[in-house]
């Protein structure tokens, strides 16, 4: 049986190692913390007992390899699933303008969702849905170079269109402002977020706790397939030798004996694994922060699971009854402010968008997640690493790997995936 070592648990390493496992091979994951999840976890908040996530995390149906990883662990079932996309957003006091499909064939549902929305005007939906109709068939590659913002105003999106909906999207999927994003890589996911089905625009939230829903079930699985998890053993460094990697020097061992390596930790740790080995010399990842503010409050005080605010510095509300998260996305600017500040900042925008006094606020948390994703410039989509290395036995994953999507759960998953394909089809040509 040829054995694999996966470095990291998160969703890219448990991703590879089930995969891994399932396909026969042996397989051990290294994790140096003594968590599983990575920058996708959940915990217990000392001061009220509830579960939180280090961050609120949102999948969508256009999530293929996460839905189909989910499916192999056995934790589908920890999904909330919508039937068809439902999106409310709101402005002060409380205006919600719904982003909502009806129950009508692909893709007359989304179309008129769209058309209906009216926080923007009628001139502004037709120009928004010109744009939207030309999405099939932009090409990607034209958009090399381009940054968001630019390529919206090219197409005639004007600042209010802009600001209600397209920059709630790309500021959400790509957690950075559109002046720096990709237009490539934000046309690629419009791409499968609208023009893959009714499925793939739908929102997909976790039922319970990160940890919870998926890394339990993880370790069920790749145990149940006879591999093994540690936590607290961090890899410090490879050796190599003739061209393939010969041996993982941890925190607790010297590991001679495996056939396969998959790295599954991010860029800003693999350097330090390898240092500037096996890497671009010159690539370097800049990294947005996500802000999460978990509120308790008195009463179950909103009706639906989540709200995207429009023009406030407070970008999404996820509803868990007499608990609140705020996430503000693209949050370096509020790296040096204090709990009490950002706790105002959030405060103030509850009450004047979902008209939630501060008194009804019980406790809160602050989680500031400052390397959350990497910001998908032109320069890095363009750059990023491949699966396969210089050395034969050695392979990346990691949502930094050129997966052709933004840091997000899909990315991580899909490269954990692209590099158990890649084991699979080196072990077949005897390659290791
Ligand atoms: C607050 C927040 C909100 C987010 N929201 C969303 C969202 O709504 N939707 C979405 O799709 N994505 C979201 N993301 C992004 C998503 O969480 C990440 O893209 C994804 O979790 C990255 O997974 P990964 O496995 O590539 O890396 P990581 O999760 O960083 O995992 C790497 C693992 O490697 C371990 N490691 C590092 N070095 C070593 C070593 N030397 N030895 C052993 N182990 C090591 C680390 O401890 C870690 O566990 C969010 C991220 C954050 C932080």
């Amino acid at each position: 049986m040829k054995k694999c070592i996966v470095i990291g648990g998160g969703l890219a390493g448990l991703t590879a190692a089930a995969y891994l496992a399932n396909s026969g091979f042996s397989v051990e994951v290294i994790e140096a913390s003594p968590k599983l999840g990575g920058r996708a976890y959940s915990f217990i908040d000392n001061q009220t007992g509830t579960i939180i996530d280090n961050g609120q995390h949102i999948m969508m149906g256009c999530y293929v390899d996460t839905l189909r990883f989910f499916k192999l662990i056995g934790a589908e079932k920890n999904l909330v699933f919508q039937k068809r996309l439902k999106v409310n957003f709101i402005k002060e006091n409380f205006q919600v303008f719904p982003v909502k499909a009806l129950p009508i064939p692909y893709p007359f549902n989304l179309l008129s969702a769209l058309m209906r929305y009216n926080a923007i005007s009628l001139r502004e939906r037709m120009m928004f849905l010109k744009f939207f109709l030309k999405l099939p068939f932009v090409s990607i590659k034209k958009l090399d170079g381009i940054n968001v913002y630019d390529w919206l105003v090219k197409e005639n999106q004007n600042e209010r269109i802009r600001k209600a909906f397209w920059e709630m999207l790309a500021v959400g999927a790509l957690n950075t402002s559109i002046k720096k994003a990709s237009a490539a890589v934000f046309a690629h996911i419009l791409k499968k977020m609208f023009f893959a089905g009714n499925k793939a625009a739908t929102i997909i939230i976790p039922k319970y706790g990160l940890s919870e829903t998926y890394c339990s079930d993880a370790v069920k699985f790749i145990e149940s397939k006879g591999g093994k998890v540690n936590l607290l053993e961090e890899v410090k460094s490879i050796k190599v030798d003739s061209g393939r990697v010969n041996e993982l020097i941890t925190s607790k061992r010297i590991i001679p004996d495996f056939d396969f390596v998959v790295s599954a930790v991010p860029h800003y740790s693999i350097k330090k694994l390898l240092g500037d080995d096996g890497l671009k010399k010159d690539l370097e990842f800049c990294y947005s922060t996500i802000l999460s503010i978990h509120l308790w409050i008195k009463g179950d005080l909103l009706k639906d699971d989540f709200y995207g605010l429009i023009n406030s510095s407070v970008h999404w509300i996820f509803n868990h009854k007499d608990h609140l998260t705020l996430v503000i996305s693209d949050a370096n600017n509020l790296n040096e402010k204090s709990k009490e500040e950002i706790f105002e900042l959030a405060a103030g925008e509850l009450e004047r968008f979902a008209g939630i006094n501060r008194s009804r606020i019980i406790s809160y948390k602050i989680i500031k997640e400052k390397r959350a994703t990497f910001v998908p410039t032109s320069e890095i989509i363009n750059r990023r690493p491949k699966t396969k290395t210089d050395w034969n036995n050695f392979l990346f994953a990691g949502d930094w790997i050129d997966t052709g999507l933004p840091s997000t759960i899909e990315s991580a998953v899909k490269s954990g995936r692209m590099a158990s394909d890649m084991i699979t089809k080196l072990q077949g040509l005897g390659i290791n």
